[in-house]
């Protein structure tokens, strides 16, 4: 499928805000982050618009920042490099010391961005709520992502979409990493296909739900939300609303990635199912499963990715474990270490801890950093305990140094 090349121009990073009179809460939105994903851009305009004669009673503040403004303009995923995939620390010190700039579009792009964010949590005197707004290039890509902290997961779970667990573990660098580890309440929304005009309606559903769960507005000055909730359901009734990530086809150039036509997000796939070709032959999926983002884009580096549903009973078994702080005693368990003196990571001993060893840690907040021979590392995810539910986390500002060793 060939990429659309009418592009959406933005007057500026800021698209919008409302709010900001009485204190609370900030909302922030990150639309278009990839320029062909304008339904976000589109469904910022309209709660904008609508918002107006409510800023006197809005708590906090509402500010709607678009992402990359050049590939926008051309209508592309990017212009020289994607340019959510490269909010690592290393990448964030390198640009703010100067050394990264190597002139490119998304180089400028990811500045200013960074900029325009560390204002926003500057200007904060409350919890700081995200919403990144994203399309896929094939059809039925309706669903969040998150990290899988407690609060995260409890602002995650009030757009009725299916719940994507594991992505952030599978997919380095993205913007919703990086606001999550600073104390930012983020979640990924996927409104559904690119250009289709539901996937506007889907993302300023998502909208509405979010000015409601993140406080800025009590339910009953916000009746959109009712219609909203009813929105999003409406495509996805008939999925599961947990699932796991299990596998992904990374795509580099030149490895001539080809998807087999006809996939959409979501469709049930079989171990051994031929679901794409490259320069090797015919590319498969490991296990069952459902088909994820198959790539119908020129632009991507995902392949495809293969999720499963996991049963909501382990959803709430796991917000209980680790209420009762067991994460914090997983050294206990037969073949787990503490790493060094970090207390938040451990290496397992896959020979001895190979029963439970990945899916315990993920129901207790654990996510992956090494899957090496018999040694596994996992590390505690930020922000994971039961005070967070009653009291949001705080941001911090994004400097360069906060991830080393902490
Ligand atoms: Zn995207």
């Amino acid at each position: 499928m060939a990429e659309m090349t009418t592009g959406t121009e933005v007057a500026g990073r800021r698209l919008g805000g409302a709010g900001g009179r009485r204190p609370g809460p900030t909302l922030l939105c990150v639309a278009g982050i990839h320029g062909n994903e304008p339904a976000g851009v589109h469904a910022v305009r309209r709660v904008v618009a609508a918002l107006k004669d409510r800023n006197d009673e809005i708590h906090g503040q509402f500010v709607a920042l678009a992402g990359n403004l050049e590939a926008l303009r051309h209508g592309r995923r990017f212009v020289d490099r994607d340019l959510n995939r490269a909010w690592t620390s290393e990448r964030i010190v390198q640009l703010r010391s100067g050394v990264a700039d190597d002139g490119t579009a998304e180089d400028r792009e990811q500045k200013e961005l960074l900029q325009a964010i560390s204002d926003v949590l500057a200007a904060a005197d409350g919890p700081v709520y995200a919403l990144d707004l994203h399309t896929t290039s094939g059809p039925g890509g309706v669903f969040s992502a998150f990290t899988d902290s407690l609060p995260h997961r409890d602002f995650a779970a009030a757009f009725p979409v299916p719940m994507i667990f594991g992505l952030e573990e599978l997919v380095d660098g993205t913007l919703l990493n990086l606001l999550s580890e600073h104390g930012i309440v983020a979640v990924t929304l996927e409104s559904g296909q690119h250009d289709e005009p539901a996937a506007v309606d889907r993302a300023e559903a998502a909208l509405w739900i979010a000015v409601v769960s993140a406080g800025l507005l009590p339910e009953h000055a916000v009746p959109e939300v009712v219609q909203a909730r009813k929105r999003l359901e409406i495509d996805v009734e008939h999925l599961p609303r947990a699932l796991e990530m299990r596998q992904k086809r990374d795509v580099h150039d030149g490895d001539g990635f080809v998807m087999v036509p006809g996939y959409a997000n979501f469709d049930p796939v079989e171990a051994g199912e031929v679901v794409a070709r490259d320069a090797k032959g015919d590319v498969v999926v490991e296990e069952d499963g459902r088909l994820l983002m198959p790539l119908y884009q020129e632009q991507g580096e995902d392949g495809f990715f293969l999720v499963r549903e996991f049963s909501p009973f382990w959803m709430r078994a796991s917000v209980a474990m680790r209420q009762l702080g067991l994460s914090r005693v997983v050294t206990w368990l037969p073949g787990v270490s503490r790493r060094g003196d970090n207390p938040d990571e451990v290496v397992v001993d896959k020979r001895i801890a190979r029963f439970f060893a990945r899916q315990l840690f993920h129901l207790l907040g654990f996510r992956q950093l090494e899957d090496a021979g018999d040694r596994l590392v996992m590390r505690r995810r930020r922000f994971d305990e039961g005070r967070y539910l009653r009291r949001p986390p705080r941001p911090a500002p994004i400097e360069p140094d906060l991830d080393a060793g902490s």
